[in-house]
């Protein structure tokens, strides 16, 4: 079995949902893991998955589900990958980071800034002789380029394999990052350069762990997916269309990945390189790596046939 963990998360209403439809939501919980889910025709339809965090529930409590236990591996040198997967406006990038990265109170910092808390504390807490060095890239990927957010003059970086790190961006900007405030800071200066949700956005955390002359890595991908929303608006033509067509055919290939790492045997080839975002996800997904995938959801009737495609991603998942 793969080590993926699938969670759903339901933000809160916002005001155009509360005057559209009031308090009314599409969803009501059962428990912890499971809840019944009405469609557009109101007919109801039971999801279970391996948590649910509904409305208004604490970044801590996603953090330590979702992150903490792939925080902790990714320091003795086990990879993972933590992806935020939703439509436009559900909440992935709010999850991902919080209201802002540099001003933002700690009970609402987001998944980014806690994970690198958490990886400097594990390594406060690992023996003292092993010397770890964190190295962190950022990437956008926009119509299947992969651009370099701390050098925009990189725009379309390769992605080559070697047998010490594995799968890599070639010639990206690396930031070697001695302490969280710095990482916080170098993230938040950054954020001006992307794109739009219309982009996948790509945390590259590599750990480097040297005892003894022998050198260990571990490998921590962060994702903040680009909206999932289908592109059914008629007359989309153009930059807009062309958008929605490699979003969509990267997306999918993410599904078929990890629908191809649940179910072994049948000859199993993995479909990695059917995408840029799958191929440098490659070795952060399958094999000891360990996975969180978060389906971020609008709670409210108005988006339940958005809210229905995410879920149903979510559950093909599992
Ligand atoms: P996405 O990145 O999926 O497009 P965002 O994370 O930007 O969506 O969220 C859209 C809006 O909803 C933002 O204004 C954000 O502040 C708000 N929001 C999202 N998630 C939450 C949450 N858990 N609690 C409060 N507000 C949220
Ligand atoms: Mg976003």
């Amino acid at each position: 079995m793969p080590n993926i963990r699938v969670s759903v998360l339901f933000r809160p209403l916002n005001l155009k949902e509360k005057s559209e439809h009031g308090d009314s939501v599409s969803i009501r919980a059962i428990d912890s893991e499971s809840f019944i889910f009405k469609d557009e025709k109101e007919e109801e339809i039971k999801f279970h998955f391996d948590r649910v965090f509904f409305q208004g529930s604490q970044q801590a409590d996603i953090y330590e589900f979702l992150a903490l236990p792939i925080v902790k591996g990714v320091v003795n040198g086990v990879n993972g990958a933590i992806i935020t997967y939703g439509q436009t406006g559900a909440g992935k990038t709010y999850s991902m980071e919080g209201p802002g990265i540099i001003e933002c109170n700690e009970e609402q910092k987001g998944l980014l800034p806690r994970v690198v808390d958490g990886l400097f504390n594990a390594i406060k807490l690992s023996d003292d002789i092993t010397r770890y060095t964190i190295k962190l890239s950022m990437v956008e990927i926009y119509l299947e380029r992969v651009r370099d957010l701390f050098d925009l003059s990189k725009d379309n970086l390769q992605i080559k394999e070697s047998k010490v790190h594995g799968i890599f961006v070639s010639g990206v900007t690396e930031l070697i990052i001695a302490q969280s405030g710095l990482a916080n800071r170098a993230v938040g200066e950054t954020q001006m350069n992307m794109a739009s949700s219309r982009s996948h956005c790509m945390y590259i955390f590599l750990i480097q762990q040297e005892l003894k002359n022998e050198k260990r890595y571990g490998k921590l991908i962060l994702v903040d997916l680009a909206g999932s929303e289908k592109a059914e608006r008629t007359g989309a033509e153009g930059r807009v269309l062309e958008e929605a067509k490699t979003i969509n055919k990267s997306l999918s290939a993410l599904g078929n990945v990890i629908n191809a790492l649940g179910s072994p045997g049948k000859g199993n080839h993995i479909p990695y390189r059917d995408s840029k975002l799958t191929r440098i996800l490659q070795d952060a997904l399958g094999g000891n790596s360990q996975t969180a995938l978060l389906c971020c959801c609008s709670p409210s009737p108005s988006n339940a046939s958005e809210s229905l495609s995410t879920l149903r991603f979510g559950a093909r998942a599992k």
